[in-house]
């Protein structure tokens, strides 16, 4: 038996129920492994409130790193010992768990295994929102919600490395500093500002060329104003509720802009483009140019508090648990 944090019935973080399960042995083409690191994102809160639907009973959690201590049959490329990580994979939450091998990916020397838990699914969607939905180029403006968070602060840097001029916002004097020492050129707290006038300012009227948007609800309409004209708007997320376009003709009045809705899955969804998205992510690491922050660690058991830190924006950088 193994500890897990089950999900029964879609509610708030008291949802998240400490349970001894059966993992049980990997089946064709699955690995089981020991968990040491499990990552913290924000579409485990949408999975357990029910704004992402899942079959219930379900372990939550997307992302961890571990070692293998059993390879089910046909599986090739593995051994026992060896380290993976992983992200997208619903199950996180557990001392041990099976992976499908097909979702495995080596982790190189170097890299801790909490680094690894922090940066996977995190730093996977920063990859492919900078250099797949719209490949940044040096000198493009781009703003980017929420930048003290966990995709926040490595898509930052990583755009500060790519070359691009960085406005980030954040709801706190300490995120904002944060976010400066960690990519951002010029940081807005919209909370407290109108941040599409401040946008507008500080690129001289012109707008900026992207807008990374994982807030949702309650930025997307204003960061229209904050494109230049034909810019595009990437929506990502939704940790401030989910966003609905009622009238497209508003793109046309905004500048002819261009919307996108992405997720992860329809960019990782062959081995090779997910491999190719991870060794971006190591890499990247690796070179010093994007600084891993693990804002807050929490046992394993204590998930249900990691959620609320989440979702009540206390949070900054990644956050990982512990089995
Ligand atoms: P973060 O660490 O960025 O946490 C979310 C942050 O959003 C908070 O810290 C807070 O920062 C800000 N926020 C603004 N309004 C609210 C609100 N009403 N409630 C809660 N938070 C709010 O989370 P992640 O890094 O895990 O994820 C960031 C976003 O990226 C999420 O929307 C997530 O769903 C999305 N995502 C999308 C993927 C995709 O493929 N589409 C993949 C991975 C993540 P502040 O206090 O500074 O406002």
């Amino acid at each position: 038996m193994t500890q897990a944090i089950v999900v029964e019935k879609n509610g708030g973080p008291e949802q998240l129920s400490v349970q001894n399960i059966s993992v049980g042995a990997p089946k064709t083409g699955q690995l089981r492994i020991r968990q040491t690191a499990i990552g913290v994102n924000f579409i485990d809160t949408y999975q357990r409130s029910g704004l992402y639907k899942i079959e219930m009973p379900f372990v939550a959690g997307n992302e961890g790193v571990g070692v293998i201590t059993e390879i089910g049959p046909n599986v090739s490329g593995f051994s026992v010992g060896d380290k993976v990580t992983y992200q997208g994979q619903v199950g996180a939450y557990s001392a041990e768990r099976l992976l499908d091998a097909e979702r495995a990916i080596p982790v190189p020397d170097g890299i801790e295994d909490q680094t690894a838990a922090a940066i996977m699914l995190k730093g996977m969607t920063a990859y492919y929102l900078m250099f797949k939905t719209w490949p940044l180029a040096k000198g493009e403006a781009v703003l980017f919600h929420a930048a003290a968070g966990g995709v926040g602060l490595i898509a930052c840097q990583w755009a500060k490395a790519i070359g691009a001029r960085v406005i980030g916002t954040a709801g706190s004097a300490e995120k904002l500093a944060l976010a400066k020492a960690h990519g951002c050129d010029e940081v807005i707290n919209y909370r407290e500002e109108d941040f599409a006038a401040r946008v507008k300012e500080l690129t001289n009227g012109r707008g900026v060329d992207v807008v990374y948007d994982g807030v949702g609800k309650d930025t997307f309409e204003k960061s229209l104003d904050c494109l230049r004209p034909r810019g595009l708007m990437v929506s990502f997320g939704n940790a401030s509720g989910p966003v609905s376009v009622p009238d497209l003709g508003i793109l046309a009045r905004k500048g002819s802009l261009y919307v996108t809705r992405p997720t992860s899955a329809h960019y990782f969804a062959d081995r090779q483009s997910m491999l190719e998205a991870a060794n971006a992510v190591f890499d990247v690491v690796a070179s010093g140019k994007v600084k891993v922050e693990i804002g807050a660690t929490y046992p394993l058991a204590n998930a249900a508090e990691a959620h609320e830190a989440l979702e009540g924006r206390k949070t900054t950088g990644s956050v990982v648990l512990t089995p």
